[in-house]
């Protein structure tokens, strides 16, 4: 099978992953999508919302799509959530399947931060998709880093529609009282007001 492995600390999950990850999945024939939400993210503050609460949350998300599924990997495991371990652990579960990393544009370009790059582009494909405010032409265009050299023939630059969404733009919206709808998810909307999250 092919599939793509969509990580992220979905805090929350929002309109902006959802669409990238319906794109990705047509345009490179994806059997499934899986949502990985980091249990501890390694190179940022802690998330807002608990990781019950965010594995929560894309559960609601993507009940609806047959194509993607969730896992709790990530937060079942203990320490920081790297990738490396997360693509290390998917490919001993089933070594026959094609792995598709997708890691938005703003992302990639941290990769000098990353644990073992080298050994992420062994166990999948990455793919680089499109994200307001950092363009794919200038990811191409980055001072070739060692990390970012050693990935090499692995990138595949994926344009998807530009949402100027973000999760942190939509706890701030949320602190204010101001509304999230058309940005989020119906049923996470309904969620994250049930369990009063980022107010
Ligand atoms: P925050 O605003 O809190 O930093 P975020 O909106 O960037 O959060 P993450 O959960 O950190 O959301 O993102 C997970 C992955 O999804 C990352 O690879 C990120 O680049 C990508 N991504 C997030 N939002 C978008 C978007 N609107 N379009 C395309 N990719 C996105």
């Amino acid at each position: 099978m092919r599939i793509g492995i969509f990580g992220g600390t979905f805090d929350p999950i929002h309109i902006g992953h959802l669409r990238a990850a319906q794109e990705v999945a047509e345009k490179l024939a994806l059997d499934r999508v899986l949502f990985i939400p980091a249990g501890c993210p390694p190179h940022r503050c802690a998330p807002r919302a608990s990781a019950n609460h965010r594995l929560a949350m894309v559960k609601q998300a993507v009940a609806d799509n047959p194509r993607f599924e969730v896992s709790d990997m990530e937060i079942r495991r203990a320490g920081k959530s790297f990738t490396v371990d997360t693509l290390s652990e998917l490919a001993r579960a089933d070594p026959f399947n094609k792995l598709y990393l997708i890691v938005g544009s703003d992302q990639i370009a941290k990769i000098d931060k990353w644990r073992q790059p080298q050994k992420i582009s062994e166990y999948a494909r990455l793919v680089v998709i499109s994200r307001p405010g950092v363009k794919i032409s200038a990811v191409k265009k980055k001072p070739a880093s060692p990390a970012f050299r050693s990935l090499g023939k692995t990138l595949i630059f994926l344009p998807v529609s530009l949402l100027d969404i973000s999760a942190s733009n939509i706890r701030s919206r949320l602190r204010a009282g101001r509304e999230v709808r058309y940005l989020v998810p119906e049923s996470v909307i309904k969620y994250l007001r049930s369990h009063k999250l980022y107010q």
